[in-house]
């Protein structure tokens, strides 16, 4: 059996087993312990296992990348192209949370006994998550420079650190190629060991996205899903015309995949992505797609991809936008169109600082609540459903990505033609 068809096979199980639980045994102590002491841990292994190669994935892949690039001119160019295609998508997808929620309303029709009890019982939560607050101003900018780099590695600054790569890809190409050479030599064999630990990664991801998914399904009560069921319906349905109406759209006419190809040929990515609620840790299974599944050359998978999950997030944008408005809506706090065009425009900066990590953007979304002045702590509202939203919108994050890459290769003459059948021969 291939590999992607066991992760989805653990995905589908791991998620039947976990609702039939949860029907039959509520919230039994005996299925608690199951989850603590099994289903977790292996899930969480299997996170680890991706998020322990994450730093020296992104350093060895984004310095290889624009090393391998060579010059100035290009690495500005595609990296140019990769940005501006990012803020389009993730524009497209701010605009379409925002038209939804006006069209369908479904802040409005919340019961105020509802939102008071949903109040109560998340705010301790929504303190702990949203910790100091954001802060965005032009320190943000700043701080994409780290102060040490090392340090930035450690606490999951992806942008400082990806800032660093590339500033040390930049001067290896401006260097003697004799000098340059021993350190890309050891860097290509670096990005060679993280590739293999990544295959032992994903020999155990159908057993970890099975413990991932049972997790989340054996602790999710119905009833706070029922009570937001508007709401988690209409953020589904924006994800989804996002990935099948945007990103599977311009797969298909701007690089000519034919829908099925596309989306089968990306479904352990997005097994990956759904199961992990990171952009961080499905990075590899995204270099990996982009490579084997569409032969998209190394130096652009190993540059775009990477920037991709720190900064393109589709999905996050949109569901930042639609949070917004809905909880506005909740709040009776009427926005102006210029109030929903700041929203947009934040959403889409958030979506660009939030971190790839689970519940990554929800410190930012509170800094959008409060500019456009509804209260930050009504996100108490929809934390109960933000565990399987988060999950969701992952799926079009880390394909805003893929779909990048391939626009950039082809655009750049570098993308191979493409067999059409769904799963092709591994292409190289
Ligand atoms: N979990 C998302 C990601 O990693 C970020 C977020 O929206 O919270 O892509």
């Amino acid at each position: 059996m291939q590999l992607h068809t066991k992760i989805l096979l653990g995905l589908v199980i791991g998620a039947i087993a976990g609702v039939t639980s949860r029907l039959l045994f509520g919230e039994a102590p005996e299925l608690l312990w199951v989850v603590d002491n099994v289903a977790n841990p292996v899930g969480q292994v299997f996170l680890r296992m991706l998020f322990m190669i994450v730093v020296p994935l992104i350093f060895g892949s984004v310095t290889m990348g624009v090393a391998s690039l060579g010059d100035l001119k290009k690495i500005g160019r595609i990296g140019g192209k990769a940005m501006g295609f990012f803020l389009m998508t993730t524009a497209a997808a701010a605009t379409i949370g925002l038209t939804l929620v006006n069209v369908i309303g479904p802040g409005e029709s919340l019961d105020p006994a509802l939102r008071a009890q949903l109040l109560e019982q998340y705010s301790g939560e929504a303190t702990e998550r949203v910790g100091g607050g954001a802060v965005f101003g032009i320190q943000t900018f700043i701080n994409i420079v780290p102060r040490n780099a090392v340090d930035s590695a450690a606490r999951g600054d992806m942008l400082g650190l990806i800032f660093f790569s590339i500033v040390f890809g930049i001067a290896l190409t401006q260097m003697a190629p004799e000098r340059a050479k021993p350190i890309m030599d050891v860097l290509d064999s670096l990005v060679e060991v993280v590739t293999k630990i990544i295959g032992y990664a994903m020999k155990i991801a159908p057993y970890g996205v099975a413990g991932l998914i049972f997790s989340v399904t054996a602790r999710f009560g119905a009833d706070v899903l029922q009570s937001l069921a508007m709401y988690a319906g209409v953020v589904m349905l924006g994800l989804i015309i996002q990935l099948t109406g945007v990103i599977g759209v311009l797969a298909k006419f701007v690089v000519g995949i034919p829908y099925g190809v596309f989306f089968s040929r990306c479904r352990a990515l997005m097994v990956t992505a759904f199961s992990t609620s990171s952009s961080n840790a499905s990075l590899p299974a995204n270099i990996r797609t982009a490579q084997e599944q569409f032969g998209v050359p190394k130096e652009v998978a190993s540059f775009v991809l990477p920037l991709g999950a720190t900064m393109n997030m589709n999905g996050t944008a949109l569901f930042e936008g639609m949070t917004v408005l809905f909880l506005a809506q909740v709040f009776g706090v009427d926005l102006s169109l210029t109030s929903q065009i700041i929203v947009v425009v934040m959403s889409v900066v958030t979506a660009v600082g939030a971190a790839g990590v689970p519940g990554g953007s929800i410190p930012l979304l509170v800094l959008i609540l409060e500019t456009v002045g509804v209260p930050g702590e009504g996100i108490a509202l929809i934390l109960g459903v933000d565990r399987i939203l988060d999950m969701s919108r992952t799926v079009p994050n880390v394909m805003g990505d893929q779909l990048t890459s391939l626009v950039v290769a082809k655009s750049e003459g570098l993308l191979p033609p493409q067999p059409f059948e769904r799963d092709p021969a591994v292409i190289r």
